[in-house]
């Protein structure tokens, strides 16, 4: 079987390693990781790496290079609940892939290249993101082991039940000598290289992201005897307010904005909404529009809560900044790509990825494939194994080019 379909194939059955039937969701520290693990290992091996799981419960392979330095190559093997196969797995297995062509060859780079298989990036059981690549670059934090999942375990339980030590995970961050940089695989989780007819794309920068919470305020009332001029109705607010988000958004360039979660209560249907909760996410690759917008619509948040009578609060989640790309990796993998006579793209990743936290340790490189539609978390994404075939080819040529500028 070909390299490209055997990547394929093995999306497919970690795909199987599964908490769901007939669904994919395998969250941090589950057994069904464990399983995705034994195989993941195995492929590891098999392409002449040692292989060792980490305290947070990264599964790490190190192929041995002739000089001083490493190159990370890596992504996630986490989900999302019901998600598709390829988000995550698909950068571990073509890591894998362009390690196994040099192994097969017999070759050795000036470098080592260590293969990074996350533990954690979605966030799904502790609703802590990037828990793998965050212990790897030295900024996980100890807080988070409190952090309790939908069953009451906490963060600490959960791994020292996947056979980590909550105690140690900073032996976990990166401590082998000089590294090259990080550099990922991942599908594009966007319409952008469908459109542009494109098998690959290589990242510019990861856009920020600013999450907020937003409470409407208002008073639970009575359905039946309560007149409409005096009711103070949160979810009528709130249900403006999403608009508003919606509209803003829509006139404003690179700028995408989302209300995903919305909590209602009492929730009833013969009881005027009292309370209403929502999420408020906020993109822009530029740091200063994405300030601005995220300014501007708490604003109007508390002008809809002003105009109707009622009160709001709000909270900040979490504010990333933009994480540009390196302009060394991203001239190298552009490179790869113009050897292979493919066209170059650049683009902005819309999404996060591990590349964000693995920025606070060495420089990062990610290299995006077309899916299909541009759809992911969700059972329907897919990608060309002729695109996959490419992502190795460039990676293979990438790793040719590192060499030659890093004779050892
Ligand atoms: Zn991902």
């Amino acid at each position: 079987m070909t390299l490209p379909r055997i990547v394929i194939e093995r999306c497919q059955y970690l795909a199987t390693c599964s908490e769901e039937p007939g669904a994919i969701t395998r969250r941090f520290a589950s057994e069904a990781m464990r399983r995705a693990h034994e195989v993941a290992g195995e492929w590891l091996r098999e392409a002449g790496m040692a292989v060792r799981r980490d305290h947070v419960g990264n599964l790490r392979g190190h192929f041995e290079g002739t000089g001083e330095t490493t190159l990370l190559l890596g992504s996630h093997l986490d989900s999302v609940r019901n998600a598709g196969k390829y988000d995550g797995p698909l950068g571990v297995t073509v890591a894998i892939a362009a390690v196994q062509r040099l192994h097969d060859a017999g070759r050795r780079l000036p470098f080592a290249i260590e293969v990074l298989a996350f533990a954690d990036e979605e966030g799904l059981r502790f609703g802590s993101t990037y828990l793998g690549s965050r212990a790897v670059a030295g900024t996980f934090d100890p807080a988070d082991l409190d952090l309790t999942d939908a069953d009451g375990i906490t963060m600490r339980d959960a791994i020292r039940a996947f056979g980590g030590d909550p105690e140690r995970i900073d032996h976990d961050t990166w401590s082998g000598g000089a590294l090259l940089g990080y550099c990922e695989v991942h599908i594009e989780q966007g319409p952008v290289l469908e459109a542009r007819d494109l098998p690959v794309g290589v990242v510019s920068a990861i856009a920020g992201q600013a999450r907020h919470r937003i409470t409407f305020t208002g008073e639970a009332a009575h359905a039946g005897t309560t007149p409409m001029d005096k009711r103070r109705d949160a979810l009528a607010a709130a249900a403006i307010f999403v608009q508003a988000v919606e509209g803003y958004a829509g006139s404003s360039e690179g700028l995408v904005a989302t209300v995903g979660q919305l909590t209602v209560k009492p929730g009833a249907a013969n009881v005027v909404p009292g309370e209403v909760t929502l999420s408020l996410d906020v993109r822009h690759a530029g740091d200063t529009e994405r300030v601005a917008a995220s300014r501007a619509l708490l604003d109007i948040a508390a002008q809809i809560a002003k105009h109707r009578k009622i009160g709001v609060s709000t909270a900040e989640i979490s504010e990333n900044a933009t994480v540009p790309c390196s302009p060394r990796l991203i001239s190298t993998l552009s490179l790869a790509v113009q050897d292979l006579g493919r066209p170059v793209t650049e683009l902005a990743s819309g999404a996060g990825h591990d590349a964000v936290a693995m920025s606070a340790l060495t420089e990062v490189g990610m290299l995006l494939v077309r899916c299909k539609g541009g759809v992911s978390h969700n059972p329907a994404e897919s990608v060309r194994t002729e695109d996959v075939a490419v992502a190795i080819d460039v990676l293979g040529r990438f790793l040719e080019l590192l060499s030659k500028d890093n004779p050892k």
